[in-house]
């Protein structure tokens, strides 16, 4: 590991929340959403994990992403969900990654690079307007031509909801449906049809159709619609203190001495600040927890290092928790003024991934030495 601050992923909590979103969802095929390397659990040790329990359609967001999990297995099937600009398409050909596209023109070019049948997903605006085929008299029209390219092979269509409320989600449900429809009745069957992100997934048993893109979920990030799934988070952040330290009644701590003692204090510094991930902006909320006991981060967060003010009771072998189940992923984002999914697609290369499963060790990532 090389380095006390660290993430611990539990994998068996990872297969348990598979279970249940597998339960949840009956035959729907459940894809997993790897995007920003795996919301920082690490993309590669996750689609390993994954892949061993039967799940092997991986969702990402950009060539990169779908690079680095193939060439760890040809075997994953990888969708790229957002666009590849027209100059990496022959990347995109040559290991057998699976594209989304929205428009004739992406078609025509992948069906010239090509070889063999490409496979691709079709986006459709439905409302959300980030990227998709709108739709209009001639949609059905142009995805007919696409499915006419002999080396395309249209393996799917999907919708991205923007869960404002349940009528304006059904509003985009029923528009892509209403199209699915019209491409049914000139020929053109759509194998996988998808629309529910984990929300929607909970949400709306009625939308999940073929398969369900599964991000936050799968981690155990949960949702305001906890309580309807059985899940628990699989991410815990940790570190040990560098040094321990009293200074006296007026002494201050950090940048621009924002902190000043109020009495005769301990302070422990701990080997870890924004650049790892953690929010700068904690700075006079965080708490970490030693031993049981919270104690508050004081003075300015640094790069790569904070204090905090502890007492006498903690050494410099105490194990310190950052995330845990008592200070939640849900916590921080919340004090940070940020969403759950930010809070941990930010921990960066820079700290060592540790893999556990029934307390054992059974993989450990280090990014920068790999
Ligand atoms: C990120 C993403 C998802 C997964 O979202 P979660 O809320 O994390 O489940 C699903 N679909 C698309 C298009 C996405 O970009």
């Amino acid at each position: 590991m090389l380095r006390d601050t660290h993430l611990k992923i539990n994998i068996g909590y990872l297969e348990d929340n598979i279970k249940s979103i597998q339960n949840h969802c009956k035959d729907t095929k459940v894809g997993a959403v790897l995007k920003s390397n795996a919301y920082g659990h690490g993309a590669k040790y996750m689609a390993k994990s994954l892949y061993n329990i039967g799940i092997n359609t991986f969702l990402v967001a950009t060539l990169l992403e779908a690079l680095e999990l193939k060439n760890e297995n040809d075997n994953y099937h990888v969708i790229i969900m957002g666009h590849t600009p027209d100059k990496y398409l022959k990347e995109v050909i040559d290991k057998n990654i699976t594209q989304t596209i929205f428009t004739y023109d992406q078609a025509k070019l992948l069906n010239d690079l090509a070889y063999e049948p490409v496979k691709v997903h079709i986006k459709i605006e439905t409302g959300f307007n980030r990227l998709g085929m709108q739709i209009n008299e001639d949609t059905v029209k142009e995805i007919k031509q696409i499915s006419n390219l002999e080396n395309i092979m249209i393996e799917g269509a999907f919708t991205h909801l923007s869960l404002e409320s349940k009528d304006s989600d059904l509003r985009q449900f029923n528009k892509f449906m209403e199209l699915m429809n019209q491409l049914e009745t000139v020929g053109i069957q759509i194998p996988v049809k998808h629309v529910c992100d984990s929300i929607g997934m909970v949400l709306y048993p009625d939308f999940h159709l073929d398969m369900v893109r599964v991000g936050a979920l799968l981690y155990g990030l949960e949702s305001e619609e906890k309580g309807v799934l059985d899940i628990k988070p699989i991410l815990s952040f940790h570190t040990k203190p560098s040094h321990i330290k009293t200074i006296k009644k007026g002494e201050t701590v950090s940048y621009g001495n924002r902190w000043v003692a109020g009495d005769d204090s301990f302070i422990a510094t701990l080997p870890f600040g924004y650049s790892d991930g953690y929010p700068r902006n904690m700075y006079g909320k965080g708490q970490v927890e030693i031993k049981g006991k919270s104690y508050p981060i004081i003075g300015v967060i640094c790069m790569d290092q904070c204090m905090v003010h502890v007492d006498e009771s903690v050494t410099l072998e105490d194990e310190v928790h950052i995330i845990n189940q008592k200070i939640s992923v849900a916590d921080l984002a919340s004090l940070a003024g940020t969403n759950k999914n930010e809070i941990v697609s930010r921990f960066t290369s820079r700290v060592p991934r540790v893999y556990i499963k029934n307390n054992q060790v059974i993989h450990t990532e280090n990014e920068l030495i790999k």
